[in-house]
């Protein structure tokens, strides 16, 4: 039996086992379940099927963990965080490999993943040290009042498989760097690289016994994880990141429980290219966008809208670069598109596309599987009443639209439900930026694609594409503020 960062290599007939991590602690469980490679559909793990006692331990762990993580000062917590970091550099190809085999991760997003939570974990390394609160004059003479920000205590968080490793480092790291400790429930799809590889990168970094938990469970199973979480009362908050039909339930929940929640959702994110774009760059930005990570991404664009005087030597560009994509193996050098997360995602993203076709698009390049792996696919024509025209698919699906001017081009992409990216390019940046005003999302990029995320810089969504921004706006969700004040003399209270 392996454990614990030992990675054999490919086709070794080994399976790894795998426990939860909770209080500092390596627990075991009764029963595990398989956790499969998608390009394959082999076995690459077993990993506990926790249980409601496990989360409640966990959380035990956590609200025991809070005071002391809550009073560290923050050069210690500093050096921690960058500790975690280079261990997570020291790792990358390791975890680059995992994300292959657990998710059909390939290289170029596994690579930007790591990247990615590096730089979170050096940025969030200085959270500690931002201001903390504000002195406000008051009327009442010889009081001096503050507004402090402190902790809110055990922090929930639910993550995806989809951006498995980077998202988890964000799902807990955004709440510790602000005092509080963390019980983390990955994806059943991604048990491993969004779940227990993080604390074992940070117990390697030093960390204390209760600050980090991981809690797995069998696929289907995470509602036991989540009554435990809602019914506690030492967690404040529920950090979310996955699809916005989750995300309703969990806003539902918090609600009745009157905890707070921050939720990461999806997006039906639009790419406006407009008559004086460089169409080859933009044919670059859109393909990027559009089949990146076979567009399992919340911010993958889902719509490109084109103005008319560039819209078919855009799309015959397109079509061409979207043929050429590489489709395979994601642990081969040069794939881009691997394969769905699983046999249910390649089931609801043909059926879609078939439904589309059916109901009178047209299929511009793919429209099928290779294998596990779908490959990269652009419809127009679309009519409303098909699911693709303004729904997340969360596949390598782009609907593309000629418009007629850019108040279109902006009509168009706010007539979603979505709002978390949308990316608008055009050779006058002047008139990008006034345009990216009017479009009601959390994320505009002019001259640029709508797939991005740097720790440093406000990630969320607006309408059902989430609540809360990430990096250290998110102090905002993951602190509360306590108004003191203190009094010289004595008062004149009028009864
Ligand atoms: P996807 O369908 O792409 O897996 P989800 O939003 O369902 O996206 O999954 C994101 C995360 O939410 C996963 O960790 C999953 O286990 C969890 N999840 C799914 N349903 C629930 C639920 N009812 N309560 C709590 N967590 C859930």
């Amino acid at each position: 039996m392996l454990m614990f960062g030992q990675f054999p290599a490919r086709g070794e007939d080994l399976v790894r086992e795998y426990r939860q991590y909770i209080g500092g602690e390596w627990v075991g469980s009764e029963t595990l379940f398989d956790d499969l490679d998608p390009y394959r559909g082999t076995v690459m793990a077993r990993v506990p099927a926790g249980t409601r006692a496990d989360a409640a331990r966990a959380v035990d762990a956590a609200a025991a963990a809070f005071p002391a993580w809550a009073e560290l000062p923050p050069a210690e917590k500093q050096a921690l965080f960058l500790r975690a970091a280079d261990v997570v550099e020291r790792r990358r190809a390791e975890i680059v490999a995992l994300l292959a085999e657990e998710t059909g991760c390939a290289g170029g997003f596994a690579g930007f993943q790591v990247l990615t939570a590096t730089r979170l974990l050096r940025q969030a390394a200085n959270w500690g040290y931002l201001p903390v609160g504000e002195v406000i004059r008051s009327d009442t003479p010889g009081t001096f009042a503050m507004a402090l920000r402190r902790p809110l205590g055990v922090v929930a968080g639910i993550s995806p498989w989809n951006g498995a490793h980077v998202l988890a480092w964000r799902t807990v790291v955004n709440p510790l760097a602000f005092g509080n400790t963390a019980v983390l429930k990955p994806s059943e799809e991604a048990p491993v690289s969004a779940g227990l590889l993080i604390p074992e990168i940070m117990e390697e970094a030093g960390f204390p016994p209760g600050v980090i938990n991981v809690v797995t469970h069998a696929p289907g199973e995470a509602v036991p994880i989540a009554d435990e979480f809602f019914d506690r009362p030492e967690v404040r908050c529920i950090n979310f990141t996955g699809s916005s039909a989750t995300g309703r339930i969990l806003a539902e929940r918090a609600g009745r429980a009157l905890k707070r929640c921050v939720l990461e959702l999806g997006g039906y994110n639009p790419l406006i290219v407009l008559a004086d774009a460089d169409v080859d760059y933009a044919v670059e930005a859109a393909a990027f966008a559009a089949f990146f990570h076979s567009g399992q991404i919340c911010m993958s664009a889902r719509k490109v809208l084109v103005e008319r005087p560039v819209y078919h030597e855009f799309m015959d560009k397109l079509v061409k670069r979207a043929a050429a994509l590489a489709v395979g193996d994601p642990a081969d050098d040069g794939t881009v598109i691997g394969p769905l997360i699983n046999a249910a995602a390649l089931d609801r993203v043909s059926g879609e596309v078939r439904e589309a076709v059916d109901a009178g698009a047209t299929l511009l390049a793919g429209g099928d599987a290779d294998g596990r792996c779908y490959r990269p696919t652009i419809l127009t024509d679309v009519p409303a009443g098909a699911r693709i025209h303004s729904e997340e698919t969360f596949g390598p699906v782009l609907v593309a639209q000629p418009v007629d001017d850019a108040d279109e081009a902006v009509a168009i992409a706010n007539s979603t439900r979505y709002g978390l990216s949308a990316g608008l390019i055009t050779g006058d940046n002047q008139r990008g930026f006034a345009l990216a005003r009017r479009i009601d999302s959390g994320v505009v990029h002019v001259n640029d694609q709508t797939v991005a995320d740097e720790p440093q810089l406000p990630l969320g969504g607006m309408k059902d594409s989430g609540w809360g921004r990430s990096g250290p706006a998110s102090m905002h969700d993951f602190t509360e503020i306590q108004w003191i004040t203190t009094r010289e003399g004595t008062g004149h209270f009028p009864i």
